[in-house]
This record gives structure tokens, sequence and C-alpha cells, in this order.
């Protein structure tokens, strides 16, 4: 192997199991079709590289051995569990982006506040407040001996 394409199994290695929803794509085997989590994984899989390698080993594997693993049935706690952390995994997934910009537009505004507050509070100040009555005798003194 020539050392830019040991580099690159490397790196493809290392990013093998990026996706948070490799783990769960093992289940696609077991659940039925009808399932929303089905549904949503089996969509994931389609546009997800790491996942349908991942699915397609796992496949693989199975295959070769199913005769000597027995079939594993979830039990109905694990179930709730799994499908609450998909739907969960969805979410944050498709919320990351607007939470961010949100965010964003948030902390703008709360910079541009603490500037406007600060500014008022300036205003507000004793310094303040003498130098406006200095410039209000400058301007009366001005006016009338002027
Ligand atoms: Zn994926």
């Amino acid at each position: 192997m020539s050392v830019e394409s040991q580099n690159d199994f490397n790196l493809k290695s290392k990013n093998a199991n990026h996706c948070v929803h490799t783990k769960n794509i093992y289940a696609l085997l077991d659940i039925s079709s009808n399932e929303e989590s089905y549904k949503k994984l089996t969509k994931h899989v389609e546009s997800c590289l790491q996942c349908a390698e991942e699915l397609n080993q796992f496949k693989l594997k199975t295959q070769a051995a199913q005769i000597y693993i027995p079939k594993v049935v979830m039990d109905r706690d694990l179930r709730q569990s799994f499908e609450r952390e998909v739907s969960e995994l969805f979410k944050v997934m498709n919320l990351n982006d607007r939470q961010a910009l949100k965010r964003n537009v948030k902390n703008g505004f709360q910079i541009i506040d603490s500037i406007g507050l600060s500014f008022i509070k300036n205003l507000k100040s004793k310094t303040m407040i003498k130098a406006y009555m200095l410039g209000f005798l400058i301007f009366l003194s001005l006016k009338f001996f002027l």
C-alpha cells in the first residue's frame, strides 16, 4: 500500500463511526417496516454512506452466521427507549441548524441591547449630568453675554 492510499484508508476508518445513526441501523433488520423509526432510518441510510456501508457489512456478516445466531427480539422497554432515541437524534439533527441561527440572532440582539443599556446608563451618570449642566450654563452665558 502506498503512503497516500494508506493515509486515505486511515482517514476512512477514522470517520467510519462518525454518524450518530450508525449504531441504530442494525435495528432495521429487526423492526417492522411499518414503524416510524424504520422509515426514518431507511431514508437516512439512503443518504448516508457510512450507515449504508455499515448496514451492508452487517447484513453480510449476519447472512454468513445466521445459522449460528438465535434471532434477537427487542423487549418492550428496549424497543421504547430505542424509538425515543431514534426520534430524539433526528430531532436534534433537524433542530441544530435552526437553533444555531436563532442563537446567533439572539446573541446579536443581546450585544446591541447591552451597548444600548450602558449608553443609557452613561447618560444618567453623575458626570454626564454635570456635563449637561455645564453645557447648559455655557449655552446660557453665550446667549446672554454675546
Ligand atoms: Zn448515517
